[in-house]
């Protein structure tokens, strides 16, 4: 069988890749190692955190506020197997919903392990049999997996990843959860929602360490507040489990401080590695950089004429909707068109409560930079939406150029700000300034009206609630 284009994982990036290339004429294969589609998104990601975060937040409301908006509940518990029954429904209807719109897009389907035999041709291994299918462009979305060094004993079983806490069907007691970036903090809140008690291990200073330092402090507070510890500037030196449970050793970094915390589970989240395994890259000499992420060029076109490689597997941030974009440009560069991306714009979420959002430069980056720039914030709790729902944790701050008053970066800790940072995104697409965003009419009362006033207090400090 011969095809214009074979997609290597039908994750956000090759699924989204897939179509595109079907939308524009072109036929396509793709080609998934596992029974199901989605990648790490829809099964083992991005999906089913966000089901077990709803979950969770639901419970730890109904405990710990709803009595002070006059609701009374008396014996509130959490059937975990109901909880977890209910993510892989989630799951389930998700992974079915691409293979349902492969069907519509007449993407010819795949299960097995794919590998290059030739640059234009793939061999597919399933248990049953071994087939071989040609292509003249071919797209590498291999993904990632978690990075576990063997320090840890990763067991699977009490020394686990996300891909097993997605799966805990009841309360753990105590968790050791191993770095305070994204996994830790939504993981660990789930559990801490439910009433595990959770140590989260940083090795940097500050959580959230490559976001602007403002999120990272708002967020630890609120966290703090519901329970969970932080050890920041402590390392995980060794971990021994047993069947049913494990001893964690930290150490606080630069000096001889030495603890034992045993622990129902280990977390590791500690990042991911590209995922390239048994693709037989050297075959056709693609080559990698020193972690491992597929080398490409500006049109994500690899070290091979006509293989390309999207998503985790390559540079930049390891997000669904940047592997979803390069899916999309990939697609159209194949056709003839001139795709763009802007990098810059890929906006970070953290669906932590409050949530975390950002988008463009942190203010560390500025400063690093020597950019002029004046900054604007405004606190959630001088906001009448946000009091009404008792969400008064966090705050807007919009940075902008000091001369032009261009939007630079928008930071937010808060409620709902997964979704009302867009605003800042298509604002700063099309190169708007803070006074832009301050004269825009924002809807009374919502969470917007904070980026108003962050903007607004950025533009000569003209905020008017505070
Ligand atoms: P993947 O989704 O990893 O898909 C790659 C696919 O390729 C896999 O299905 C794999 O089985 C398949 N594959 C690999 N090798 C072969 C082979 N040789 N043959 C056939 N198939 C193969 N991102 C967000 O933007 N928002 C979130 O809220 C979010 N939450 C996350 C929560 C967790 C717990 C995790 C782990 C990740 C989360 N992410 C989130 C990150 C997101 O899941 C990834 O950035 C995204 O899935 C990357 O997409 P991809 O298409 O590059 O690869
Ligand atoms: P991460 O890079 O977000 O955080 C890892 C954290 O671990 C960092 O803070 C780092 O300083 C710390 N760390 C590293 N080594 C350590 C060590 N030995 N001891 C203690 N701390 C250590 O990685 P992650 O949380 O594993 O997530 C992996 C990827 O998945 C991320 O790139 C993220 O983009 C993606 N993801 C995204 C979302 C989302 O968009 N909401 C959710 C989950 C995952």
């Amino acid at each position: 069988m011969k095809y214009d284009v074979i997609v290597i994982g039908s994750g956000p990036g090759g699924y989204v890749g897939a179509i595109r290339a079907a939308q524009l004429g072109m036929k396509v294969a793709i080609i998934e190692k596992y029974n199901t589609l989605g990648g790490t998104c829809l099964n083992v990601g991005c999906i089913p955190s966000k089901a077990l975060l709803d979950s969770s937040e639901h419970f730890h409301n109904a405990i710990n506020r709803f009595n002070e908006h006059g609701i009374e509940t008396t014996h509130v518990t959490v059937n975990m197997k109901q909880m977890i029954k209910r993510k892989n429904d989630v799951v389930d209807q998700t992974c079915k919903g691409v293979e349902f719109l492969m069907k519509k897009n007449k993407i010819d389907v795949f299960i097995g392990k794919a590998s290059f035999v030739t640059k234009n041709l793939i061999s597919i291994e399933t248990i049953e049999e071994k087939k071989e299918i040609e292509g003249d462009k071919i797209i590498i979305a291999t993904g990632s997996k978690p990075i576990t060094p063997d320090i840890f004993n990763y067991d699977k079983n009490r020394v686990i990843t996300s891909t097993e806490a997605l799966n805990i069907n009841s309360v753990p007691k105590k968790m050791v959860i191993v770095g305070g970036g994204v996994i830790g903090l939504e993981l660990g809140s789930v559990f801490a929602r439910l009433g595990t008690s959770v140590d989260v291990v940083e090795y940097m200073d500050r959580i959230l360490p490559t976001m602007d330092s403002d999120c990272g402090k708002e967020l630890m507070r609120s966290l703090k507040k519901m329970g969970i510890n932080f050890y920041l500037s402590h390392s995980v030196i060794a971990v021994k489990a047993s069947k049913n449970s494990c001893t964690v050793s930290i150490k606080k970094n630069e000096t001889d401080e030495k603890f034992d915390v045993k622990s129902d589970y280990c977390l590791i989240a500690i990042g991911r590695k590209p995922y390239t395994e048994g693709l037989n890259l050297e075959a056709i000499g693609v080559s990698k950089d020193d972690r491992g992420k597929i080398n490409v060029n500006e049109y994500l076109e690899t070290s091979v004429p006509g293989v390309f490689a999207i998503g985790d597997v390559i540079k930049g941030a390891m997000l669904a909707h940047k592997a979803e974009e390069e899916g999309i440009f990939v697609a159209e560069y194949i056709a003839g068109g001139k795709p763009h991306i802007n990098y810059n714009l890929i906006p970070g979420v953290v669906y932590t409560w409050p949530e975390v959002s950002a988008v463009g430069k942190t203010e560390e980056e500025l400063i690093a930079e020597g950019v002029p720039y004046k900054s604007g914030k405004f606190p959630f709790k001088a906001l009448g939406r946000a009091r009404a729902s008792m969400d008064t944790e966090g705050m807007v701050k919009v940075l902008a150029h000091n001369d032009t008053d261009e939007v630079l970066g928008v930071h937010m800790v808060g409620p709902r700000v997964a979704d009302v940072i867009m605003e800042a995104v298509a604002v700063m697409e099309f190169r708007g300034s803070a006074e832009d965003m301050s004269r825009i009419s924002h809807p009374h009362p919502t969470y917007t009206e904070a980026v108003k006033e962050a903007a607004l207090a950025a533009t000569a400090n003209r905020a008017i609630h505070i």
